[in-house]
């Protein structure tokens, strides 16, 4: 066990019942005696991104959630991968499929590091405007590390044409 850190988990499904996997992404959270959710962000509908040339896919709902952790950044990961294999994900799909669940994590306090397995912040943060929208409803001040800006001066300067509207649907 380490000091307890903040964290901001993306959350995001395009099969099944989008709204269920959020929910129970959100309960078996905050069900780890590790893990307190201390915020969670609206709900967003969003146009699938896809590879150039691929075929379209449905709409995701996405979201962001802040938690307290006492748990190793590794160690966080792969209790993602567990909700997100709890929710029907099959881990073998290849990258770019449409999926029920997917969570990553954007942010671990001011850290920054990269390996095979995990780059903290998530790289594509900044250029994700299905990531930084919520992301800016529950941290807007917060500064990402290595980017030097905060999350609100990223999504005002973000390019993404890829369309994110705010549902009346709820998390908390
Ligand atoms: P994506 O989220 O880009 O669609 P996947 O969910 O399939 O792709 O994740 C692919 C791999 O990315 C995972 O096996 C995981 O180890 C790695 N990864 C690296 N950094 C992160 C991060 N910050 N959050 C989540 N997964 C990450
Ligand atoms: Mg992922």
């Amino acid at each position: 066990m380490s000091a307890p850190m903040t964290v901001a988990v993306g959350m995001g499904g395009n099969v099944g019942d989008r709204l269920a996997a959020l929910r129970r992404a959100v309960a078996a959270l905050d069900a780890h005696p590790e893990v307190d959710v201390v915020a969670v962000s609206p709900v967003y509908e969003t146009e699938a991104l896809v590879p150039p040339g691929a075929a379209p896919q449905p709409d995701h709902l996405n979201a962001v959630v802040v938690a307290e952790t006492t748990l190793a950044p590794y160690a966080m990961l792969r209790v993602l991968h567990g909700i997100e294999r709890a929710a029907g994900r099959d881990p073998f799909a290849p990258r770019w499929s449409p999926r029920p669940l997917d969570l990553d994590l954007l942010l671990v306090g001011d850290a920054a590091f990269s390996s095979s397995a995990l780059t903290v912040p998530h790289p594509a943060l900044a250029r994700r405007r299905f990531v930084l929208t919520p992301l800016a409803d529950v941290l807007p001040a917060a500064v990402v590390p290595g980017l030097g800006a905060s999350v609100a001066d990223l999504l005002a300067a973000c390019p993404d044409p890829l369309a994110v509207t705010q549902t009346d649907l709820s998390l908390a």
